[in-house]
């Protein structure tokens, strides 16, 4: 079968949830056992999301290559468990850096560079890239920002060109909009949606579904009214209510039959409706967990999306240990010496979050030693782990003033120090440390245990700092463990103190890579340690 192309775009407001509905379709598809992708092109002009503050754009997810993406593609592994690379995020920025890198090279022969057809036929070979690279059934794309917003135009029409180019059984669009209930006239309004699609066809664009973003449900006389309006077929008009988990999405989705339409639409034949047996027995687990373990989460953003990787490993490894995870939000500039106690009160487990800079670090290093010393099940991420290790410096190895040179450049003791390769670095865009490298774990280690007894295993790094290795057998003849090695660095990437419950630092981010079919060990291992702590 040629590869065919799916666009997800969005109308009438943002946070509708078009990455969950084009995981969910992906999901969906795949379970029909075709061969998919799902890629994400944002309007905005950074290159990559790298550098955008977790407050602007929630958490930056890395791919396995070592990209730094939109929190989508967390998303579209999480579902499908299938890995993104490089070619499933593509900015603005990084479509006008080709092009504009191109023209400095002469490669267009003096012509003038415009929008229309340069840009937008470099959206286009981005589009069709992935399936160029390996044999792909269905390519699912989504459009970041929401139609009529003045950057998402070029997309749009190049959206509007592939249609044309590759025929109606080839390209399809799925569009996602919102139906608002005004509560003051008890009704639910479908004129956003209206005019939202009018706009789409204004551009060229007209959408084969719609999804309907809805917190009531809707009656069958405003799905006709809504496919009457906006020339789509009723069967066409698909509603998304509010459930109670993400992960309900996909059942919901073929219960109305939106992928059978589209490969109705599609010309493929529409074949059994796969049972998606795993998934309901996830879903399942995840009704019946019902008790509660009560999770902190030490760090400085007081924002859902900013450790969203973290939150769903979490409720991955919560489901399969029977537990329903409910997780705090401690923010680590507040915490001191005085209320470290009383704000980790309760706590069965806690996780040292991820992070940059000196804002909060304190409070996390107070965190790190009150879990210590308290033996209270602690998982340190990247800066958490590298919070633990200060932590241990200062309070067992006596050195007071250790700290991380990313935090004090001039500390004497710098047990954290930045990479030797960083060094010549001062460009700050996807420079850092990034994407799978191999680990190999120490034997009997909890964490080898906790692996499965592996001895390579390969997770994903962004940082700049690593622990520095002059300080190794101090640290090892103290008790706390290097138990995870770069082999080809040397670098240490786990720590561990094996005298404690759980205790263990890893400088690499095991949450990009928990799906629900196939919860992270580490996080099982984290969550059952917690278990028999409470
Ligand atoms: N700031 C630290 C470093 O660069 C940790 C980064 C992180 O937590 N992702 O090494």
């Amino acid at each position: 079968m040629e590869t065919k192309y799916i666009f997800i775009t969005g109308g009438v407001a943002s946070s509708l949830g078009k990455g969950i509905v084009s995981a969910s379709l992906g999901k969906l598809l795949q379970a029909r056992g075709y061969r998919i992708t799902i890629q994400k092109f944002d309007p905005y002009i950074n290159i990559d999301p790298g550098t955008l503050n977790p407050y602007e754009h929630g958490e930056c997810y890395v791919t396995a290559d070592g990209m730094e993406t939109d929190l989508d593609l967390g998303h579209y592994e999480r579902f499908t468990g299938i890995e993104t690379t490089r070619d499933n995020s593509v900015t603005t920025g990084r479509i006008y850096l080709s092009v504009i890198e191109r023209e400095r090279r002469g490669d267009y022969l003096g012509k003038t560079i415009q929008v229309v057809p340069h840009i937008t036929d470099e959206i286009k070979r981005r589009i069709l890239l992935n399936a160029s690279k390996q044999p792909l059934d269905f390519v699912i794309t989504e459009i970041g920002g929401t139609i009529g917003d003045i950057e998402s135009q070029p997309f749009l029409e190049a959206i509007r060109q592939l249609r044309w180019e590759l025929g109606p059984q080839r390209a399809l669009n799925v569009h996602l909009t919102y139906v608002p209930y005004l509560a003051a006239a008890g009704e639910l309004k479908t004129k956003p949606t209206q005019t939202s699609v009018k706009q789409l066809q204004g551009l060229g664009i007209q959408p084969e579904v719609l999804v309907l973003r809805t917190e009531h449900e809707l009656g069958d006389d405003l799905r006709a009214k809504v496919a009457h309006f906006c020339n789509v077929d009723v069967s066409a008009v698909i509603q998304s209510q509010d459930l109670p988990s993400i992960y309900e999405v996909p059942v919901n989705m073929q219960r109305q039959g939106l992928d059978a339409i589209i490969l109705k639409k599609m010309g493929v034949e529409i074949g059994e409706t796969p049972e998606l047996g795993p998934w309901r027995n996830f879903l399942e687990c995840r009704k019946q967990a019902t008790e509660i373990i009560d999770i902190g989460l030490v760090g400085k953003y007081d924002l859902q999306d900013a450790y969203k990787s973290i939150l769903e490993s979490l409720a991955h490894a919560g489901t399969y240990n029977n537990r329903k995870v409910r997780t705090h939000f401690i923010n680590s500039e507040h915490i001191t010496r005085q209320n470290v106690a009383e704000q980790l009160d309760g706590m069965t487990g806690i996780v040292i979050c991820p992070g940059f800079g000196t804002r909060g670090i304190e409070g996390k290093i107070l965190a790190a030693e009150y879990t210590r010393t308290h033996d209270i099940p602690t998982f340190g991420i990247c800066l958490g782990m590298q919070m633990m290790v200060i932590e241990f410096a200062r309070n067992v190895l006596g050195y007071k003033d250790a700290n991380s040179t990313e935090m004090d450049v001039q500390t004497a003791h710098n047990v954290i120090d930045l990479m030797e390769e960083q060094k010549t670095i001062t460009q700050m865009g996807g420079t850092m440390r990034l994407g799978a490298y191999e680990c190999q774990l120490v034997e009997n280690s909890k964490v080898f245990e906790a692996y499965g007894d592996k001895a390579i295993i390969k997770e994903r790094h962004r940082h700049r700092y690593e622990f520095n290795n002059k300080y190794r057998e101090e640290y090892e003849a103290a008790a706390m463990k290097c138990v995870g090695i770069n082999p080809a660095a040397d670098l240490v990437e786990i720590v561990e103190i094996p005298i404690l419950r759980w205790y263990i630092g890893t400088q690499f981010h095991p949450e990009y890579s928990s799906t629900v079919l196939h919860p992270h060990p580490l996080f099982m291992s984290f969550i059952h340690a917690c278990i028999s702590n409470s």
